[in-house]
């Protein structure tokens, strides 16, 4: 006979399935239930070694029957309806003080409104963000919490234990009130978007500046994993770039159309900086891109009104290209903190930062070297600028000019570095203590007479052109 589960688990698709074999792996007995109930007893009948732990269920009555109370339900559906659809359906069979997880991808706000809901109606109601895709499902995501704490805490053996593990400490921690733990993992996915496309920008320098072959670009990712860039990501990127299509027997590169495909994440992280008025320029431009790969036919069009860029004119070095990847890191990710701590600040919620950078050492999709370095960074001084900090100061002072000279390479080559080229033009106004918005008052003084602020603190807040305007 099945042990009684100590939480139950709603969706078993791509996620859930992995999540659910996870539960069960690190000793939880787990109740599930799928809208599919073949895809339930199939899942249960190939779960191996670890069945005797899963309770497979056809209604979720029998769902919440299944579980030890207090109860915790996970849910890994899509975001959306689906997740308010379960809500209304598992109220009224759940106590007041159960608890609902919301484990997918949900935009804050309905998180927000949700924890709201839940606090009015029962049960309680905790949202988390998962990273890691299928694999790290499976064998140890990066999970970043939002809700109660005491829900958090409640649930906390099971995710601390299902949770990646960097040097045995558990990728795993709670970020703050409601919809916290879903917005951390919406920057989390912006920074992800724009880590991606500055390896994009570098590849397409080796390729089209320096002539570079598919498998020279794979030696040159593999080599640099092994130093400060080291990262899922490029780790990754070394290992695609070296696969060979068994159709064609040419680069797998080669042969994939440049049109990327987004599920919305990095779009939501661009909204609501904007909303904030926090400068994530680099996350912006990865979206920018995105959005135009999917352009195809406008882009051949230009391409054939403006002729293609030449190939193989770049005077770069590659050791010039992954000093600029190392200050374009550093710059976006500093972007990415300084979005979470603005909105600490505007929502009242106070989202840790070290510990944000801590639960993104392991098994999340941006995982790297230079996120425990962030951690300390942080650490020592939450509220400063990641770029300020002196351990990654000193990095931009050694890589800002490799940043600059890729840029001004790609430019003269007519090949478009987004992320990079805004990373630097952000560096450089954030370092500029008297910039150019002297120039912006003035105009508004003059067509709004908006006025402005002297720099001798007189009181005087218009031009002599009074009257001028429209
Ligand atoms: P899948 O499409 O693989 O699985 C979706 C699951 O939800 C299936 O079990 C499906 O059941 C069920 N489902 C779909 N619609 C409904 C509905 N209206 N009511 C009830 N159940 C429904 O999705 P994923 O596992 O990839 O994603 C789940 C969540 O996790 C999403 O929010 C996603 O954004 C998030 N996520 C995904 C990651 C990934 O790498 N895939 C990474 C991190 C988060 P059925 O079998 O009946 O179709």
């Amino acid at each position: 006979m099945t042990q009684p589960a100590h939480i139950g688990l709603i969706g078993l698709g791509t996620m859930g399935a992995m999540l659910a074999l996870n539960i069960a792996e690190k000793g939880f007995p787990i109740a599930v239930w799928n809208r599919t109930i073949s895809v339930t007893h199939g899942f249960k009948a190939e779960a191996g070694s670890l069945a005797p732990m899963i309770t497979p269920t056809e209604t979720l009555a029998d769902l919440v029957a299944a579980i030890k109370p207090p109860r915790a339900i996970i849910l890994m559906v899509p975001a959306g309806q689906a997740v308010d659809d379960q809500i209304e359906a598992l109220r009224p069979l759940m106590d007041r003080d159960d608890l609902i997880i919301d484990a997918g991808n949900a935009l804050f706000h309905d998180t927000n409104r949700r924890a709201a809901e839940a606090a009015k109606l029962g049960p309680h109601f905790l949202g988390i963000g998962v990273s890691g895709g299928e694999e790290g499902a499976r064998h140890g995501p990066a999970i970043m919490g939002g809700g109660e704490r005491a829900d958090w805490d409640r649930v906390a053996p099971v995710l601390n234990a299902i949770a990646a593990k960097y040097k045995g400490t558990p990728c795993a921690d709670y970020m703050g009130p409601a919809g916290a733990g879903h917005f951390v993992k919406a920057v989390h996915n912006g920074i992800e978007y724009a880590d991606m496309q500055m390896i994009a920008e570098v590849y397409g320098v080796m390729r089209d500046g320096l002539g570079m072959a598919a498998d020279a670009v794979a030696q040159t990712l593999k080599s640099w994993n092994a130093g400060p860039l080291q990262s899922y990501l490029i780790e990754i990127s070394g290992e695609v770039s070296a696969a060979i299509d068994t159709h064609s027997g040419k680069p797998m590169l080669d042969m994939i159309l440049d049109r990327a495909g987004q599920k919305g994440t990095g779009r939501w992280t661009v909204i609501e900086a904007q909303h904030l008025a926090a400068t994530i320029p680099a996350i912006e431009s990865a979206v920018m891109a995105r959005n135009l790969s999917s352009r195809l036919d406008e882009r051949r069009a230009g391409e054939a009104v403006f002729g293609a860029a030449p190939t193989g004119k770049s005077g770069l070095t590659l050791a010039q290209l992954e000093q600029a990847m190392i200050a374009g890191k550093i710059l976006c990710y500093a972007q990415g903190f300084a979005l979470i701590s603005a909105a600490s600040k505007e929502f009242g919620w106070p989202m840790p930062l070290p510990e944000i950078a801590r639960v993104w050492r392991e098994g999340c999709i941006i995982r790297s070297s230079m996120l425990n370095d962030m951690a300390t960074a942080l650490t020592d001084d939450p509220t400063r600028n990641l770029m300020l900090a002196p351990f990654f100061a000193d990095h931009l002072k050694g890589s800002q000019s490799a940043l600059r000279a890729v840029v001004a390479d790609a430019a003269m080559n007519g090949i478009a570095v987004p992320a990079l080229s805004s990373g630097l033009a952000w560096f450089d106004s954030m370092r500029t203590a008297r910039g150019t918005a002297n120039m912006i008052q003035a105009q508004r003084d003059f067509f709004g007479a908006h006025g402005f602020e002297r720099v001798d603190g007189l009181a005087d807040k218009h031009g002599p052109w009074a009257g001028h305007g429209i």
